[in-house]
């Protein structure tokens, strides 16, 4: 029997968190490490009527996304949610719903197999060599590796991977990146913090002679002369590197810091610490400021397509905002759905479709999120049956919920209880079975729920 024991945790106070973190529970016979879990909160879908990228311009006329707050994952956990389309933004995971977004958003990726230097880059690092006093290239040959080589060997420009705390220096450069740059006067210490140094990892990375020692989140400081002129949030993962970030000082604008970096992590990562793939975070097909991802070359996930990766020349026109589904393929999608209702009923009886309709109320309603979730806040809704990249109802209805054994801590009576699924309340099955629709099995698995 594949029963597995599936850790909720009821958290009223928020307590519980911080002193879990990074300690062991013991459970009848076994200890649980939390640091080798992924601790999350319930999955929230949000609906933002105010898009920061397209400001309402569009037919579609709603940003909405799914997450959820993450407090402990190892770096193959996140490397695994990476490739389900997530991304991470501190310690909360969001990803887009192509079906319903006005502005859809797609994890990219390159290596140094699909990167092409062309003339636009050349230039940015030659000058970058140059106002360092390192020669440029004035060969009609250019060994991209050996320019960088250069770089990285300057007696007066250095490069440190460092852990990613937060230090004074560090924020001020934030802040005057963030409001020359950005326009945007509302940066704090406490919001730099959050957004930049705060990861859900139980460890810093670490990299020491170009080689990964620990996987996990830096700061990847540029020091020109001994003084910080930059920093490029990492995250070091098992299948490549993945930018979060990158701020600079906007006195050394001249040096298009912002191009040469995304040229130097993209062949750190491949050839110096040799892992496979540069993850830059996504693309979004009309947005002019994310347009420049894909002179690197990339490849686009797919969630239409069971998140394989799909070359971005090849999709691109697919991602198109205006063009994508048209009312026939989103009916096609809840037809699907419809099916696997009638089959099911041949299979294991009307009692139990009734059953799940009641937990899953909901009736794949195309364009109208509804049924709020949670009441703290009027943008929360359910999560529709109709998503791409999440399990289908057929998968839902497949899995066997009945054999997970819940362990269930109330921070309230300060002791843990076994429940099954089945004495679970509605709300809280809807919760795990929409856990399994985002993360499926395997991390489910691996999984404790903060309820
Ligand atoms: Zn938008």
């Amino acid at each position: 029997m594949n029963q597995f024991y599936f850790f909720v945790l009821i958290d009223d106070n928020n307590n519980i968190r911080i002193n879990l973190k990074k300690s062991n529970v013991k459970i009848r016979m076994t200890t649980i490490n939390l640091s080798e879990k992924l601790i999350l909160t319930r999955p929230m879908y949000i609906s933002d009527k105010d898009c920061g990228y397209c400001h309402g311009s569009k037919t579609i006329k709603e940003s909405i996304s799914l997450g959820f707050h993450v407090e402990n994952f190892t770096p193959l956990q996140y490397d695994k949610l990476i490739q389900l389309g997530f991304r991470r933004s501190g310690t909360f995971l969001y990803k887009t719903n192509v079906l319903r977004n006005c502005c859809k958003m797609y994890t990219i990726r390159t290596n140094s197999k699909l990167f092409k230097i062309n003339k636009e880059f050349k230039k940015c690092i030659n000058n970058f060599n140059k106002s360092i006093g390192n020669e440029g290239n004035t060969n009609k040959q250019f060994d991209l590796n050996k320019e960088i080589q250069k770089i990285f060997t300057n007696e007066f420009f250095e490069i440190r991977n460092e852990t990613p705390e937060f230090t004074d220096l560090k924020y001020q450069l934030y802040d005057k990146y963030q409001k020359k740059i950005h326009k945007d006067k509302t940066t704090s210490a406490k919001s730099f913090k959050r957004f930049l140094c705060d990861s859900p990892f139980p460890e810093y990375g670490e990299i020491k002679d170009h080689k990964v020692i620990k996987y996990g989140a830096i700061h990847q400081c540029y020091y020109l002369k001994n003084q910080l002129i930059a920093i490029a949030v990492l995250d070091v993962l098992p299948s490549g590197l993945s930018s979060v970030y990158f701020i600079y000082d906007p006195d050394y604008n001249n040096l298009e810091l912002g191009k040469l970096s995304a040229i130097l992590e993209l062949i750190y990562c491949n050839e110096f610490l040799k892992l496979d793939h540069y993850y830059m975070g996504f693309i979004i097909e009309s947005c002019q400021k994310m347009v420049y991802k894909q002179k690197f070359g990339c490849e686009v996930l797919n969630p239409l397509d069971n998140y394989k990766w799909y070359s971005w020349e090849s999709y691109k026109e697919i991602a198109n905002d205006e063009l994508l589904f048209t009312k026939d393929q989103l009916l096609k999608f809840e037809d699907k759905n419809r099916e696997y209702l009638l089959d099911l009923k041949d299979i294991r009886g009307v009692d139990f479709i009734k059953e799940f309709d009641e937990i899953y109320n909901d009736d794949g309603d195309l364009f109208s999120p509804k049924d709020k979730d949670l009441d703290n806040n009027g943008n929360i809704y359910d999560i529709p049956v109709n998503f791409p990249g999440l399990k289908d109802l057929k998968q839902v209805y497949e899995k066997n919920f009945e054999s997970i054994e819940i362990l269930n801590y109330s921070n309230s009576m300060g002791r843990l209880r076994f429940f099954n699924f089945e004495d679970e309340t509605p709300t809280i099955k809807k919760v795990l079975m929409n856990i399994y629709r985002i993360i499926g099995d395997e991390l489910m698995n691996e999984s404790i729920l903060i309820i």
